[in-house]
């Protein structure tokens, strides 16, 4: 007979197997192996289906180890987090950092976009997508100058106008809008490009909306997008159902604006084809921005327990210091209309890397790099606006006490990681 089937069938076996145990905990026992340790926090790691106090062990800007009672002594660095939460670093898949010096660009090297590093960290976030600020023809630029330079991780979602979202008349241009042009550059810049974007036209053809998805089919990539302005108003039901693939995302979810049909009706009740797109697939996006969150949708679609599939800003120069604020606010915001909290880590974590085809961020399993939120959950009388400026009460507001990216402390609201 076999010696470790002998072993394992005799009464030692528990002695056996934890020595075994021990084997395997001995690397993370002796010296300081670990760069930082995160103590005592609650982790929720959706991906991975966690949800409990556990420690997480960081070691060459990766994850090394998440469970309980790692050996403090292993460490080099302690961050004590008891009471806090401990969540893969926040992904928001709609902002708009391509910021630059030309007045009259906006969103596409103007002043409507904002440098990401100074609105990510300290709310959680580690990685961005810019939804269609470039397009092929400035996409180079834009990775130059914001791309290659920023410590937040910024991807983006291609405009299917060549020339960005710099503002009409350019992106009113169907000659601009070119499928195998946009795909190319997607291509060329596999994991950064993430999708397509496609926004702002006013007319009443679905050509941009065409040209995105072929596109999208081109590249594999999904597209987002911004549906609304049109005159006529387009059929939402013939987006949702007929025009976008599953993966497709539809952002501005609890939008009321002329030129787009509200996706619930004047009686309160979500159109049943908004609930039928989800279940084929399209994916629905918060995007809150400056214009696009109204608590007139919001709060009878999240009573229908209709919430967002990824919960995203939609981060620029006017929705910043407006109702939306920054990720946490929003995320906030949404836990007080009752979304429940493990959900809303995973539409604001792993949901939105999937979303964008990045497997390899929105949790901590072992080995992934280590971009982590460490987040205060306050209790007091808080305040939420929308766009419209109406407010809503809330017990609740999540703050951003410590934010790692790639194992490096980014943030650190209270000086918790820095010791006595
Ligand atoms: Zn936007």
């Amino acid at each position: 007979m076999d010696v470790t089937i002998d072993l394992f069938a005799c009464p030692g076996k528990t002695a056996v197997l934890a020595f075994l145990f021990l084997l395997v905990s001995v690397p993370l026992a002796f010296a300081q192996d670990l760069d930082i340790l995160i103590q005592g926090g609650h982790v929720i790691d959706p991906k991975n289906g966690l949800n409990a106090v556990l420690d997480v062990g960081i070691a060459g800007g990766k994850i090394a180890a998440v469970r309980p009672n790692i050996s403090p002594a292993s460490a080099k660095q302690v961050i004590p987090a008891q009471g806090l939460y401990v969540v893969p670093g926040l992904v928001d898949i709609h902002v708009h950092v391509f910021h630059g010096t030309d007045p009259d660009a906006a969103y596409s090297n103007g002043p409507n976009a904002l440098p990401p590093d100074g609105f990510t960290f300290r709310s959680g976030v580690t990685t961005v997508v810019d939804t269609g600020g470039a397009g092929w023809r400035n996409f180079p630029q834009f990775k130059k100058q914001v791309i290659d330079v920023s410590r937040t991780r910024v991807l983006a979602f291609l405009n299917i106008v060549g020339s960005g979202m710099r503002g009409d008349p350019f992106e009113q241009d169907l000659g601009d809008m070119n499928a195998r042009m946009t795909a190319m550059r997607v291509k060329e810049n596999p994991g950064v490009l993430v999708g397509i974007k496609v926004a702002h036209y006013s007319g009443p053809e679905w050509d941009p909306v065409e040209r995105a998805v072929e596109a999208g089919r081109l590249a594999g990539a999904p597209v987002m997008v911004d549906f609304g302005g049109h005159q006529p108003e387009l059929s939402l039901e013939e987006l949702l159902l007929k025009h976008l693939r599953p993966g497709d995302v539809f952002t501005h979810l609890y939008a009321a604006v002329t030129g787009r049909i509200p996706i619930v009706d004047e009686h309160g009740q979500l159109r049943p084809y908004v609930t039928q797109a989800r279940t084929r697939g399209i994916v629905f996006d918060l995007g809150h921005g400056g214009g696009s969150f109204f608590y007139s949708q919001a709060v009878p679609a999240t009573r229908q327990a209709f919430f967002p599939d990824t919960v995203s800003t939609d981060l620029h120069r006017s929705s910043m210091n407006a109702g939306m604020k920054d990720m946490a606010n929003v995320m906030s915001k949404l836990l007080n209309l009752g979304m429940p909290l493990e959900k809303l880590i995973a539409a604001s974590t792993w949901k939105p890397a999937q979303v964008v085809g990045r497997l390899d961020l929105g949790h901590l399993s072992a080995d992934a790099v280590a971009d982590v939120a460490v987040l205060r959950l306050r209790e007091g009388d808080f305040g939420f606006v929308d766009v419209k400026g109406k407010r809503m009460a809330g017990k609740q507001k999540l703050e951003a006490e410590v934010t790692l990216r790639e194992g490096v402390v980014v943030w650190d609201l209270n000086g918790i990681a820095a010791g006595e």
